[in-house]
Order: C-alpha cells, then structure tokens, then sequence
C-alpha cells in the first residue's frame, strides 16, 4: 500500500518504520526542516541541548523498531541505563540521591529521610501490581476496539480493580504510602511525567514509577536526539521518504475515505493516511468540512512548560543528568498551575546532558536545559511572566547551590507555551496532549482511527494512549495492527 505519513515526531517516525517494515511505500511530510517535533535539539555557540524531552525510559519500544526491520540494517540505538535516576535538592539543604536499584534507593531514603525502606519498596511494589494488571489494556491496545474489552487480560484485571486506586487520588495513595512529607512529594512529582496534576489523577498513575524502577531510566549516547537520528535513518533504510519543510494542507476525503494529501496546493494520493500532528489541529486544519468530535477536542489539556536553555561557564560535580529543586509547598504550585498561573516558588528541573556526553559543552562548562512547569496557554502575558520566573529560579538556585547563577550564564534560549505550539503544532502547548487528571480521561482520548473517515489513524501525544515518547511509540504499534 501507499502509505502517507503527516509529520516526523517520534510516533510518526516509529510508524514510517513499522510501515516500511512491512513493506509498504512510505511518505512523511514534516513542515518543519528538521524530523523529531518535540524531539529536537538546540545548538547555542559551543553547547548542544536536547529541545524537549530529556528523560528516556522503556527503551524496548524502540529496539522493537530494530528488530522488526530485520538484521540487515544499521546498529541499534546505543543508550545505557543510568545508575542514579534523579538528584533530589529541597530548600532545607536535604539533598537525595535516588539510585536506580530499588533496594539501593531504599536504604538511601531511609538514610537521608528516616522514612523505613520497607516504605519504599511497598509503593513500588504497589507501582508494579498497578502496572501489571493494566498496563497490556491501557497502553498497548486500542481501547475504542470492542476486541480490547473481550480479552483475557480485561477478564483478569476486573478483580483487581478495588487495588487500582481509581477514586483516590495519587497524593492520597502516597501519604498512605510515606510518613515522610519529602517522600510524598518525590512520589506525587510522577504525575509530572504526562502532564497531570498528583491532587486530581487518580492514585492508578502511580504506575509511572515502575516504568523509571523497573524498566530503568537511559541515557542515549548523544543524547535524546540520537533517538531522532537513528529513527529516521531506519526508516530511510527500510525504504520511507521524507519530505522537510512541506506542511500538509488538508486531507483529501471522498466518500467517505482518507484518500490523499494536499501539500504546497498538489494532491498526493495513499490508500492509507496517518496523522502525527496534534488531533486538534488535524481537525481543525487538515479536515475543516468534515464534523470533529467536539467533546473530545474540548479535553483539558496537560500542563505546558518554560524552559531556560542555559550555557553555564562552571561545573557542578554535586549534580548529575537529571536534578530536581523542589518548591516548598507542592500543593501550592499544582493550586496555581491548575488556575492557569506560574506560582512564584516553581519546582525547577534541570537536564545536564554534558554529565554524560561531555562534548555539549565547552570544557569547564555545562549544558543546563533549566525547566518549570507552566499551564498550557491560555491568553496569560509570557513576556512579562517569563521576566518574572527567570528572577525566580535564578533566586532560588543560587540560595540552593550557593553561588550566584546569574554570573555563569554564558548564552540564552528560551521556550514556553507559545513557542511550543508555533514549533511542534501542540495545541496550546500542551506538552502531552489532554492532561490525565480524570479517572476517565484514558477512555476520552482520541482514539487512534478515524471512526467516521475510512483509512485515516492517528498517533502521536495527543492521541491513545497518551504523551511521552514511550507512549507515542506505543501509538504507532496500535495503529501498525489496526492496519494490518
Ligand atoms: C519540554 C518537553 C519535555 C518533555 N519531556 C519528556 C520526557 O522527559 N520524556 C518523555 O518521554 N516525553 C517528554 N515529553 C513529551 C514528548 O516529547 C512527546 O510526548 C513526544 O515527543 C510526542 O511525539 P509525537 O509523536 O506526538 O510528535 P510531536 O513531537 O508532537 O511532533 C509532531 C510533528 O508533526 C509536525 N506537523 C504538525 N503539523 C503538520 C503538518 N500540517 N504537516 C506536516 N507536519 C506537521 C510537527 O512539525 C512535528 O514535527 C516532553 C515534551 C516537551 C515539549
């Protein structure tokens, strides 16, 4: 079959491999002049940063690309799997160190925290139980296929319900969880990990720290574009083209089927299309006279984000690839993230990739990829925001490291919500497409086809099974067997 493909975001790309695989003929329009979307990378004098997303979990999903496109193709993707997961800093001078190993991870919190260790490995043992029981239905089936509600693993997951914490929150899980204040604010920070908000989503998202605890956090060789690179040069090797700078215009519909795409005012015609931009703006742009499932559309979307790309002229050996400065009212932050404001103590992370490829930053100095949390955009004043976060975080990770950071900024980039919609076509600038802070909100998302236009699927963040680069890669395959 011919296959067209709108946009070269990871799922696009994971879906121009499995189709090419197959051996079908690939075509992906990207309207940018670089693949990846939000999968990027910012290049400022001598330091190199990753664009978006910087933590890398569940590798298995791409190395499942590898081995669908048979041995005779390039190397594998080369990651490692990190030791530490995260550096944890709070503003009482509590500094943590959470180790991969679970049982190294334990004793740590109880060391630096006095929270019993046993504490510990019961939330991730309550993490891998959640996981288990829903992971396979959730995640890597279509859920809008009546097939999905007639399979074992539903017949197997419905006693298990009463343990899934759907009409709790994640917060209320883990105080019951923790004794430790610190510890229920490491644990609830997971909701951050799709864009959601740990008072609202119900305690079942706590399964994402199974993904960081038992699949383990990596780092590619190269950084996260690297994921980008090597995507994209499989799928040119299994045969896929792709076309830079060339935004699709609309999709052509008759009788009822997705039957081409207009790019710079010509038709392509494909007897399959994907769609990898956000659901929104497929409606609203590409399909304009055909009618859009509104509810849908209407979700609230997840949170946005502001991101400082700082180039620091000093190293900081007590910080490692992925550092977390806790806010000191968490609660708080989420209360103003959730009226659409910037709380003024935001809980900053910062991404040193040059702490595992010492090339993205000149000798002596570090790449810091220094990010908040924001809401997505609704209208607010950014420039005047931005100034004012900008203060904010320089204040507070000066008090926390105890030297002033302002001095070692050798160069500047800045993204936030406007940005990131005008660059990767996220509505509103929604880093994970709608948030996941309703216990339904897992059955609202789109779905990964069109119900009502023939040969036309969706993949991508915004779309089932949700955002982050494991599951825009899971997108692909729900669409791979849809097809099939
Ligand atoms: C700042 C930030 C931090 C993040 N952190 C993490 C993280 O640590 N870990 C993680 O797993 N995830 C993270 N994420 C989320 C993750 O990046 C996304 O969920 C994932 O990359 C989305 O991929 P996608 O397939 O939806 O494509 P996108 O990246 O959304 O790309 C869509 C592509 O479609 C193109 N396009 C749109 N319209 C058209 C058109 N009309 N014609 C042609 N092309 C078009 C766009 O140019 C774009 O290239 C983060 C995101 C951001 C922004």
């Amino acid at each position: 079959m011919k296959i067209g493909i709108i946009g070269a975001g990871a799922a696009g790309m994971a879906a121009a491999v499995r189709m090419a695989s197959r051996g079908h003929a690939v075509t992906v329009f990207e309207a940018n002049a670089y693949p990846g979307g939000k999968l990027s990378e910012i290049r400022l004098g001598a330091y190199r940063f990753d664009a978006g997303p910087s933590l890398f979990t569940m590798p298995m999903y791409v190395d499942e690309l590898y081995e669908l496109a048979g041995p005779e193709r390039t190397p594998p993707l080369p990651y490692e799997r990190l030791p530490v997961v995260c550096h944890y800093f709070w503003e009482d001078g509590t500094r943590l160190k959470a180790h991969a190993d679970a049982m190294d991870f334990a004793r740590e919190v109880e060391q630096v925290l006095g929270e019993p260790a046993e504490h510990v490995l019961r939330a991730l043992e309550d993490s891998r139980f959640k996981y288990e029981a829903t992971g396979r239905i959730f995640l890597e089936q279509s859920l809008h296929r009546p097939g999905t509600w007639l399979s074992g693993s539903v017949a197997r997951a419905l006693p298990k319900i009463p343990r899934l914490d759907l009409f709790s929150s994640m917060d209320r899980v883990n105080r019951r969880m923790f004794t430790n204040p610190k510890m229920v604010q490491l644990f609830n920070r997971y909701a951050t990990y799709n864009g959601s908000n740990p008072y609202k989503a119900p305690g079942l998202l706590n399964i994402i720290p199974h993904f960081e605890y038992h699949f383990g956090a990596y780092h590619p060789q190269g950084g996260m574009v690297a994921i980008t690179n090597h995507l994209v040069a499989l799928a040119e090797e299994k045969g896929a083209q792709f076309h830079f700078n060339k935004k699709v215009e609309r999709i052509e519909v008759q009788n009822g089927r997705a039957t081409g795409l207009w790019v710079e005012g010509e038709l392509h015609r494909f007897d399959r299309v994907i769609s990898n931009m956000d659901v929104f703006f497929a409606y609203r742009k590409l399909l304009p006279d055909q009618p859009a499932p509104e509810r849908t559309l209407r979700q609230e979307k997840s949170t946005s984000a502001l991101i400082f790309y700082w180039g620091i002229r000093r190293t900081f050996p007590e910080m490692g690839l992925h550092n977390i400065f806790f806010s000191e009212d968490y609660r708080a932050e989420f209360a103003h993230l959730a009226r659409g404001e910037v709380y003024e103590d935001p809980t900053v992370y910062i991404n040193i990739t040059q702490k595992c490829d010492p090339a993205d930053a000149p000798e002596g100095g570090e790449n810091w990829f220094t990010m908040i949390n924001v809401p997505y955009n609704s209208g607010q004043d950014w420039d005047a925001l931005i100034a004012r976060a900008r203060e904010q975080i320089l204040r507070k990770l000066s008090r926390m490291l105890g030297v002033d950071i302002r001095t070692l900024i050798e160069c500047e980039e800045v993204l936030d919500p406007r940005t990131i919609e005008s660059r990767t076509g996220s509505h509103l600038g929604a880093l994970y497409g709608t948030s996941s802070n309703n216990r339904m909100a897992a059955f609202v998302r789109h779905a990964n086809f069109s119900n009502k236009i023939r040969d036309l699927y969706f993949v991508g963040g915004s779309v089932h099974p949700g955002g982050g680069i494991p599951l825009a890669l899971l997108s692909a395959k729900i669409v791979d067997e849809l097809i099939a």
